[in-house]
């Protein structure tokens, strides 16, 4: 059987949306938002905001989930015909080692290539295991018979050209699935289905209910405006975070009480964790030591919310990312009950 979200996250991770490029693929949710007649419209910074009217017009809610990517920028056309990169997002560059890449430049054309060390050869350079991956000894070998800097030029190819990873999306038999920025494409696949289920099924949400597309949260700014002011609770929904020590994992919904921004709203959080105990949802509580969300960037920038982060367990973040269609679902799960409950008291 075919899963829809699963679908959607092969349909979101097929567009390239590194932060400060996200044009593509927040055109692609506004249209599907659109098709099912909600309400939508942009922010200036080229974010989406999808609106569900609900009983309740004076109090909102408001979740939000990232389409932007880590990616990079070429930062120099090196004179052997390579590319320097610089990154979008944090990242290593030995998580990106050997991966295929696009490069759009600013007329709209894609070139592809592959992001290696320049000493790659192992029958030329002694040190090909041993060297430290860097921004000086990383580039991109463009797919095209290019020896010069002014080679490269002439395909069209400028500082400031945007790469993206490919994403090499991929689905098993038992139920997981593979590809680059599963964070937060995941999650918004989630919402997509989730405002879908309510469009269709004519459910009238207790309150007014936005979905915030953010395009900037790799960056530290994504969710962090166009909240209205009757927004009382926000609910980041990214990736769970998984490692030693961690109890997150890809087969149930992680709950975060604290980043590195320090602890979520308290009330939210039981709020939350209440409501999976009474609907057998399966959930973890966890701490993400180095993150931070678009909930957090909310409360940073002086709304005064009740913010809150879920998400779907995500193994190897900002590398080789994999997760499973059960974490999609007890995701899918909490947020529907969300929706339906009552704000907390405060
Ligand atoms: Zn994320």
């Amino acid at each position: 059987m075919t899963n829809r979200k699963v679908d959607l996250i092969k349909q979101l991770v097929g567009i390239p949306s590194p932060s400060g490029n996200t044009g593509k693929v927040i055109q692609f949710v506004e249209k599907y938002f659109q098709d099912l007649g909600v309400a939508t419209k942009r922010n200036r910074k080229g974010g989406l905001i999808a609106t569900l009217p609900g009983e309740n017009n004076q109090e909102h809610r408001m979740l939000t989930a990232h389409v932007d990517t880590l990616g990079a920028m070429v930062k120099e056309i090196k004179p052997n015909g390579r590319l320097k990169l610089d990154l979008i997002g944090g990242f290593r560059y030995n998580s990106i080692e050997g991966e295929y890449c696009e490069i759009e430049t600013a007329a709209g054309e894609i070139h592809t290539g592959t992001i290696l060390m320049r000493q790659t050869s192992v029958h030329v350079y002694q040190d090909a295991g041993s060297a430290e991956r860097n921004q000086d000894n990383m580039e991109v070998r463009i797919d095209a018979k290019v020896g010069s800097a002014d080679e490269v030029r002439a395909l069209g190819i400028e500082v400031g050209d945007f790469v993206s990873f490919d994403p090499r999306v991929e689905e098993t038999a038992n139920g997981f699935i593979k590809s680059r920025h599963l964070d937060d494409k995941a999650s918004v696949a989630i919402l997509m289905e989730v405002v879908r289920q309510m469009v269709e099924d004519n459910v009238k949400l207790p309150y007014t209910t936005h979905f915030l597309i953010s395009n900037n949260e790799e960056i530290g700014y994504g969710g962090n405006s166009n909240i209205s002011p009757e927004t009382v609770e926000y609910l980041a929904v990214d990736m769970g975070a998984m490692g030693d020590g961690q109890s997150t994992d890809e087969y149930t919904v992680s709950i975060c009480v604290k980043d590195a921004s320090g602890p979520y709203h308290y009330g939210l959080r039981k709020h939350l964790v209440s409501l999976a105990e009474e609907n057998q949802i399966k959930y973890k509580v966890d701490i993400y030591p180095y993150y931070g969300s678009d909930a957090s960037a909310a409360i940073r920038s002086g709304h005064d919310i009740i913010h809150g982060l879920i998400g779907p367990g995500i193994d190897s973040s900002h590398a080789f990312e994999r997760t499973h269609v059960d974490s999609l679902e007890e995701t899918e799960k909490l947020i529907k009950k969300y929706l339906m409950s009552d704000l907390i008291s405060y």
